[in-house]
């Protein structure tokens, strides 16, 4: 019988969710992922998470719970630093303890840590140690992992071209031609906030589709060129210590100092501790920079779609006319 490993929608799924894929899939092991976030599966997390925990875990703890009998293991790594700078937000880091602790019934968790500060090949010692428990030669365990870093980056490229995560997934999944459809938008807005909640349709109440009906081309944070990203001078006294928080920062400055789009939007959630610093110093750079307007949207679990239209509608609508009324000046 086939070993199954379950991959919960969410997290770190909008980010690395080809290269786990590919790397189970080369040493015969199934992937399971959990559906897509519903109602059913945030009130499952809103049930057994702790109160206090932000919705992002909420709704991660709802995915651990609809696959948690479907597989034999689960994916949680503790996913500590990828770049020698900076580190993940510590909800991240305890992923894997509040789950074990929490739940009842589970499998067993895979939760190595990976952590590349002062640690050569740190990433492929990880997945060496991962692939181990599924296969006893080391050269298919590094074959796999060569694989699976490739995918990554063509599925990297893929999101910087502008595909959305689950459109990129599916061209190479299948090794689709790539056919993009041209659309007339009026204007261009950035849409900055963490992965798992831009990208996850129900927890952003379609903030993106939304955005395009009404005639706004969306650009996110990981569409923009690393360096840009890297090279954004927040002129803080210390950088910001959490990876996602770093970069949504540094891409906000980037386009509050370069422009190239009518507006920006901060996607951010509910009990959020980095984010009450992030989205300050955003509001504090937009004073700065009037001429692009900037609106904070924070999603919690109770999020409604009238709500968050009238909003978008009358942001879109004020954006619009401060545009015509600069071209009539
Ligand atoms: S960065 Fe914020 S939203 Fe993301 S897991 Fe940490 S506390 Fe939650």
């Amino acid at each position: 019988m086939t070993i199954k490993v379950g991959i919960p929608k969410t997290l770190f799924y909008y980010n690395y969710y080809p290269m786990i894929e590919t790397f189970f899939d080369e040493l015969g092991v199934e992937v399971v992922t959990s559906d897509s976030t519903s109602r059913k599966v945030i009130d499952a997390g809103v049930r057994e998470a702790l109160a206090d925990a932000c919705v992002p875990i909420k709704v991660f703890f709802g995915h651990v719970q609809t696959i948690k009998d479907k597989v034999d293991y689960l994916f949680i790594p503790r996913v500590v630093c990828l770049n020698k700078k900076t580190i993940y937000c510590p909800k991240f880091l305890a992923l894997s303890d509040m789950i074990k602790h929490s739940l009842d019934g589970l499998p067993e968790i895979i939760d190595n840590r990976i952590d590349v500060r002062g640690n050569h090949f740190a990433v492929w010692k990880t997945f060496y140690h991962i692939g181990k428990r599924f296969s006893n030669s080391k050269c298919k365990i590094f074959k796999a992992y060569l694989k699976a870093k490739g995918n990554l980056s063509k599925y990297q490229d893929l999101v910087k071209e502008g595909y959305l995560p689950s459109v990129a997934m599916t061209i190479l999944k299948n090794n689709n031609s790539k056919q993009k459809m041209s659309h007339n938008y009026s204007l261009r807005f950035a849409v900055l906030g963490y992965p798992y909640i831009v990208y996850d349709n129900y927890v952003s109440v379609n903030l993106l589709t939304k955005l395009n009906h009404l005639g706004v081309e969306t650009v996110t944070l990981e569409q923009l060129p690393d360096t840009w990203v890297n090279k954004a001078n927040t002129m803080l006294p210390k950088d910001m210590f959490w990876t996602f928080s770093d970069k949504v920062l540094r891409s906000s400055y980037h386009f509050f100092e370069h422009g190239g789009v009518d507006g920006i939007i901060h996607l951010t959630a509910f009990g959020c501790g980095p984010d009450s610093m992030v989205d300050k110093y955003m509001e504090l750079k937009s004073k700065q920079y009037p001429d692009i307007p900037f609106m904070s949207v924070t999603i919690d679990e109770h999020s409604g779609e009238a709500g968050l239209a009238t909003r978008l509608e009358a942001f879109v609508d004020m954006v619009k006319r401060k545009k015509e009324a600069d071209v009539n000046a």
